[in-house]
């Protein structure tokens, strides 16, 4: 038996047969020439990467019966339609013959060329199509250089799932899996992958060194996330004990149950307010099982990734108003009467590569670049999408919009701006919507942490994103696991720009609640509720035990457990 150490970043204990993802391999296009000779068998090597392609599509969409996955039916059909589409084809056929170069280089000329067209077209659905252009003929490039990227759908239910990263929008699919764990050599808490592995409670380690050259397809692997172990082949013994450890965990979480529909609150009775942090309308029904309150957070870039990008690219597609207000339209359907906070778009950073023409991937730094507000500002018409689909869902619930990365009141005052011109259209068109839709911010930069005061008077709310907080205050990527030891929730920095947002919240009487991991995690979520904060948003699958451990304290002694901590330095 080998025992390897990381980070445990989604906490719980699994194990398990090893499923190792293979490493990618980056597509590159050659160019060369060919005679008039061999137009013919360019030709037919493009029919028959074709061909397959349309093949595989047919058996995808067999498999698709869910209604969840409305929105890869329609790509998938889409996409047959384009691989047969003859205006393309004739196009590309004629292209092969007149420049005489290999058909991957002419395949690839031609499909940019219609892509982009539709991309710059100003036209949201037209961008749409410009993008599933890229992707289908995409596949038709992979397999005529024979390039297999990896498809999520190879792993096994019930897997431990070992690798060397995972994009965001493969992470989505992983909860089809019902995974036992996950172990990348990798990555930080704070990762937009461990934020979803906490969702889905997949026990998880990251910054496990070498892991993927120690474990083959197959081995048994357990994954202690209690203790941050990744147990390679364990012995019979171990075996054993793990069982063990795994029923009582089991036992413990149906204990929990108790407090999914109890209201939380201290021991001696001061109520807080638990909501879940969600990324899409499954996760909003994994929410009410565990009890939430509400919605605190709804990333909404999630709903705008590709689950069909290969896996080496963290790509995100433009989605159409109307898919946008069926998905908030849900859940706020299911949440009722309780409150739901949707972010707008927080693209850019980890969660970006591509998004209209906006040109992210050439950013330096993305994590200091065209993010969140500040994309949705510099695109409006995907912010208008975005809003005119929150306004028309707003009727259907108890919404609240949420503005991402704000650092100045500008910000607030333009995306009300443009807010209020939605409202406008929308009431020309006769369509209703709700104008009174409370607009919040998310304080998550020094900046805002700093001018808090300001920004609580144009604010309705604020919801502190201690992820970037910490990321932004400190300097230190979130992501990155080289520094992941400097990464700090607890840093005095930090905590004195929580307690400054806190105070201009209370000063301008606005609710604040805070999203970020640091209420998902026992300890630090006791210390913001001794600092004062009463609105908790978290993973679905940490709501029960912070009711249970919230009960077990007064305030009193939650507010000297923060006292200690902010005494310590
Ligand atoms: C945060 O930054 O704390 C946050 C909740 O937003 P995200 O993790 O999506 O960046
Ligand atoms: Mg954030």
């Amino acid at each position: 038996m080998d025992i390897y150490f990381g980070t445990a970043v989604s906490p719980g204990i699994g194990g398990g047969k090893a499923f190792v993802i293979p490493e990618q391999v980056h597509r590159v296009i050659p160019q060369n020439t060919i005679t008039a000779q061999d137009v013919d068998t360019e030709w037919l090597r493009y029919t028959y990467a074709r061909d397959t392609v349309a093949k595989q599509i047919r058996g995808q969409l067999e498999k698709i019966d869910s209604i969840n996955d409305k929105i890869q039916k329609e790509i998938f059909e889409t996409y047959s339609l384009m691989l047969t589409d003859p205006v393309f084809n004739t196009d590309v056929n004629n292209s092969l013959k007149e420049r005489l170069f290999n058909i991957e280089f002419v395949l690839n000329a031609k499909a940019e060329e219609y892509a982009n067209k539709l991309i710059n077209s100003g036209n949201d659905y037209l961008a749409e199509r410009g993008q599933d252009i890229t992707d289908i003929f995409g596949r038709v490039l992979n397999e005529l250089l024979n390039i297999h990227p990896f498809d999520m759908e190879e792993i096994p239910e019930g897997a431990v799932l070992i690798g060397r990263n995972i994009s965001a929008s493969d992470a989505m699919l992983l909860s089809k899996k019902r995974l036992a764990g996950l172990a990348l050599t990798e990555g930080g808490p704070s990762s937009h992958v461990a934020i979803l592995a906490r969702n889905y409670a997949i026990p998880a380690i990251f910054a496990v060194p070498k892991i993927t050259r120690k474990i083959k397809n197959g081995d048994t692997v357990i994954i202690d996330a209690n203790t941050g172990e990744v147990l390679i082949c364990p012995d019979e013994t171990t075996v054993q004990d793990y069982e063990k450890k795994i029923r009582k965990q089991n036992e413990h979480k149906k204990a929990l149950r108790v407090f999914r529909d109890k209201k939380a609150q201290s021991k001696d009775g001061v109520q807080f307010n638990i909501y879940a942090n969600i990324g899409t309308v499954e996760e909003a029904r994994i929410a009410l099982e565990n009890g939430a309150e509400g919605i605190g957070l709804f990333r909404t870039e999630f709903l705008f990734m590709n689950e069909l990008g290969d896996a080496s690219e963290n790509s995100i597609r433009t989605i159409t108003e109307e898919t946008q207000f069926e998905a908030y339209k849900s859940v706020l359907e299911m949440f009722g009467e309780k409150p739901v906070t949707i972010r707008t778009l927080d693209a850019g950073g980890d969660k970006l590569l591509r998004l209209l023409e906006a040109p992210v991937e050439e950013e330096k730094n993305p994590l200091m670049g065209l993010r969140a507000i500040r994309m949705s500002l510099r695109y409006p018409q995907i912010f208008r999408t975005q809003l005119r689909a929150l306004y028309r869902a707003s009727v259907y619930g108890n919404l609240r919009i949420m503005l991402p990365l704000i650092t100045s009141n500008e910000q607030i005052v333009q995306s009300r701006v443009l807010a209020e011109q939605v409202c406008g259209e929308l009431e020309v068109e006769g369509v209703p919507f709700k104008r009174d839709v409370p607009i919040g911010i998310m304080v998550e930069t020094a900046a805002a942490g700093i001018i808090a005061d300001e920004l609580a008077k144009s604010a309705a709310f604020f919801s502190v994103g201690t992820n970037d907080l910490t990321q932004y205050t400190l300097g230190v990527d979130r992501e990155n696991t080289n520094v992941v030891a400097l990464y700090d929730e607890f840093h005095p920095a930090v905590l004195r720009l929580l307690k400054n947002s806190l105070d201009a919240a209370a000063a301008q009487k606005i609710p604040i609640s805070v999203c970020g991991e640091m209420a998902s995690r026992l300890d630090s979520a006791m210390l913001l509720a001794g600092m004062g904060i009463r609105n908790l948003s978290m993973s679905s699958s940490q709501i029960c035990q912070v009711k249970e451990k919230l009960s077990t304290m007064t305030i009193k002694e939650l507010e000297e457990l923060y006292d200690r901590e902010r005494n310590k330095r």
